[in-house]
């Protein structure tokens, strides 16, 4: 059986989902593919910054009050502190609060919108390889999709991806981070966990966190792997140190995070990458949503023109994230790696002295109000027009 669309996206996320609604919008006939069927879990701290609630309103016509009717958002806190196990080394108030989301919930929000402007969801569906030169899917479930564009949005270990012949795989794998988390029950944690909690120190390049929702708190763990460490038991090492009793803690799961390894060539053939599959995640602290929602658009909008126009959508596509999110990737790239060596040689302090030395400007910058270079102050496209 072959089905033929203008646009599939493959993978349901948020990438996804931004990719398939501006599509839709525009009047393509899109097909949106994932094995799962949602609402989903997905491994996430669910942590949103200023930048993606400003994108989630300009996109979604979503504000944090719809979307903790929805039951997406769960807490949100203006408070925040940084830490080693036995000592604090930050800890401030923020110029906009950090929200929480239930990832399962808010996927499916996002995602039901995208059907809702007319995008065509197929759940179930595995990838098994795509042909990104005819616009060819070939799924486990022996249905293949052509369209004349694809959208890579399957996430970390994305099929689109392998199909891009000239990609650096050696550092795709390198810099794929291994994540541990865990939610607990709030009763289940030592103390209550009112605001969000970053820990350094534990992992050479990486750090934990400890994340307030709603009637739960989400632990975990992420960091490039050095030499041959066991992420596992450095985990419940971690969870040791928060008090956290081994006997309440179900069973952890893993995922990898892109972690420095964004693509620098995002289109070829007919397709173009967008998330995870492209990479796009912050280096500094994994931040990922914001990414994944915001090349998807990006995505979705330059297909949509190439449907009008004719024009091929790659350029247009790296243009667009050459000048408003590679820039960020790189600078927030060496900034983590000054940290991390900072602190390899003066220890957690020289963390605690620089989150200190600038806390507002530090932490305008993590929510999208200031550029990781310099600190210069952002102007987002999408914010713009
Ligand atoms: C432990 C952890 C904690 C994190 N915490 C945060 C956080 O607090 N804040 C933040 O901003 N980011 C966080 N991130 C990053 C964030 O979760 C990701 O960057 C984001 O989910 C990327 O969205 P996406 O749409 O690109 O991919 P995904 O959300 O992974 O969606 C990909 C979709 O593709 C589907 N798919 C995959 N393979 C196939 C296939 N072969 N066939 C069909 N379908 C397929 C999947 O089912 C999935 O629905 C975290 C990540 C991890 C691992």
């Amino acid at each position: 059986m072959e089905k033929h669309y203008d646009a599939i996206i493959c993978g349901g996320g948020p990438a996804g989902s931004a990719a398939a609604l501006a599509l839709a919008r525009s009047g393509g006939s899109v097909a949106v593919l994932d094995r799962a069927h949602f609402p989903r879990q997905k491994l996430c701290g669910g942590l949103l910054t200023w930048k993606t609630v400003r994108l989630l309103e300009r996109v979604f016509g979503e504000t944090p009050d719809s979307l903790a009717s929805a039951g997406a958002i769960v807490g949100r806190s203006d408070q925040y502190a940084i830490k080693t196990a036995d000592t604090s080394l930050a800890r401030g108030t923020l110029p906009y609060p950090f929200h929480f989301v239930d990832r399962a919930v808010l996927d499916n929000y996002l995602l039901e919108k995208a059907v809702d402007a007319g995008a065509e969801l197929f759940e179930g569906v595995t990838l098994d390889c795509v042909d990104i030169y005819d616009g060819v899917v070939y799924t486990k479930n022996d249905t293949l999709f052509s369209a004349e564009w694809m959208i890579g949005a399957d996430g970390a270990k994305s099929v689109v991806r392998r199909a891009f012949r000239r990609l650096d795989r050696i550092r795709m794998r390198r810099l794929m981070a291994p994540a541990l988390e865990v939610t607990l029950e709030g009763r289940d944690f030592p103390r209550p966990v009112e605001f969000p909690e970053l820990y350094a120190g534990f992992l050479e390049a990486g750090y934990g966190w400890v994340f307030p929702h709603g009637e739960q708190v989400v632990a975990g763990i992420c960091g490039l792997r050095r030499k041959r460490e066991n992420f596992g038991r450095i985990f419940r090492q971690y969870l040791d140190s928060l008090g956290v009793d081994p006997d309440v803690v179900p069973e952890y799961r893993g995922h990898p995070l892109p972690y420095g390894n964004y693509v620098q060539e995002p289109a070829h053939g007919r397709a173009l990458l967008a998330g995870d599959a492209g990479g796009f995640v912050e280096p500094l602290f994994g931040e990922g949503i914001f990414f994944a929602l915001c090349t998807g658009w990006y995505a979705g909008e330059a297909v949509a023109g190439a449907l009008r126009t004719g024009a091929m959508p790659g350029p247009v596509y790296a243009r667009r994230l050459h000048r408003q999110i590679i820039p960020e990737l790189r600078a927030s790239d060496r900034l983590r790696w000054l940290l991390f060596r900072g602190m390899r040689w003066g220890g957690p302090r020289s963390l605690g002295l620089f989150v200190n030395s600038a806390a507002t400007p530090l932490a305008e910058m993590v929510h999208g109000m200031r550029s990781y270079s310099f600190l210069r102050r952002k102007r987002w496209d999408f914010l713009e027009n």
